[in-house]
């Protein structure tokens, strides 16, 4: 079977044909952000150029969110400033093919079950720590989906109450205001007016608001006092995270994805489990890195394509 992958990120698309399960070709553009139809339109060129005569059965789509899955919409796309982006019609109309929409954490997971190391196992969760936090859950070998795809947006859980922080979404307090990469200059900010050690340099870039994710885990690795300090800090807010999900799914295994995790594994996951421990009343189940690295919600799209969730299913294009 003969497959397009979409992922949909808030920066890059990535499009790539999958022969079966193996990744054959890919093209890889600037998610348009020009209309909310300049987003298929483009998706329909890379698909062209990729496969010159239509010659695929299924396209898989993981995307940003939150989706309209009934509409087969990006219902609203925060970090491109568009709403009710086209998916489903556009890639229909013109290719005539069925085209499974998901959630990009949820691909993630989905990923684990039909191609990665999560096989075995009926209850999983996939948890991504990038410029966002996302996550994708199955439960009694169920995808969570929801009402219409936005099922376990745990990133916006709320960790702090008593927090002003406001997240991208609206809401206040949430998971990714205290630890998305996109946050983090802003976090570092605020845990440098409050610091009274040694000014490293970490400090002084945080002081200028100017602290990035990389810098960051960078200075940590050499030893950086304040970059110490706040990595760890991070890592509590990830774990406080994670004891959420295991309240609310009791997974058997966490994989844990996203470029901050994939390049920083050895700054994060022992310090999060460690807290993770002390924050869950349940236990911590086994915490993995996700099998497919930068690939994940790639080999996701692909994943729900091939073998379709019946949850995403029911969405689909009938044709
Ligand atoms: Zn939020």
């Amino acid at each position: 079977m003969k497959i397009i992958a979409i992922d949909i990120g808030a920066t890059n698309l990535r499009v790539a044909l999958f022969n079966n399960t193996k990744k054959v070709d890919e093209v890889k553009e600037r998610t348009p952000k020009d209309s909310p139809e300049s987003l298929s339109a483009k998706i329909i060129e890379c698909i062209e150029s990729l496969c010159k005569k239509g010659d695929f059965d299924r396209i898989g789509i993981g995307s940003i969110g939150p989706l309209n899955l009934e509409e087969g919409t990006i219902e609203m796309a925060p970090n491109l400033g568009l709403r009710n982006v086209p998916l489903r019609n556009p890639l229909v109309n013109k290719f005539k093919k069925r085209v499974y929409i998901a959630n990009d954490a949820m691909a993630g997971v989905w990923a684990e079950k039909v191609l990665g190391k999560g096989k075995e196992s009926n209850d999983i969760v996939y948890l991504t720590i990038s410029t966002g936090i996302g996550v994708g859950v199955i439960v009694d070998g169920n995808l969570l989906v929801g009402r219409r795809g936005n099922a376990h947006e745990m990133g916006h859980a709320v960790l702090d109450y008593t927090s002003n922080d406001i997240c991208g979404c609206g809401g206040i307090g949430h998971w990714e205001t205290f630890a998305g990469g996109r946050n983090i200059k802003k976090v570092a900010l605020e845990k440098a007016t409050v610091w009274n050690e040694e000014r490293t340099n970490a400090y002084d870039l945080a002081v200028k608001g100017k602290l990035e994710p990389e810098k960051l885990y960078q200075l940590a690795r050499e030893g950086d006092k304040f970059a110490t300090y706040l990595v760890d800090q991070i890592n509590r807010v990830h774990a406080a995270g994670i004891a959420s999900i295991v309240a609310a799914y009791d997974p058997e295994k966490i994989f844990i994805g996203g470029s901050i995790y994939l390049y920083n594994e050895d700054l994060i996951r022992a310090s999060l489990i460690k807290y993770a421990r002390l924050y869950s009343g349940f236990g911590v189940p086994e915490i993995e890195k996700a099998s497919f690295g930068d690939d994940q919600v790639l080999y996701g799209a692909a994943s729900i394509a091939i073998n379709p969730p019946r949850q995403i299913e029911r969405f689909a294009s009938k044709l």
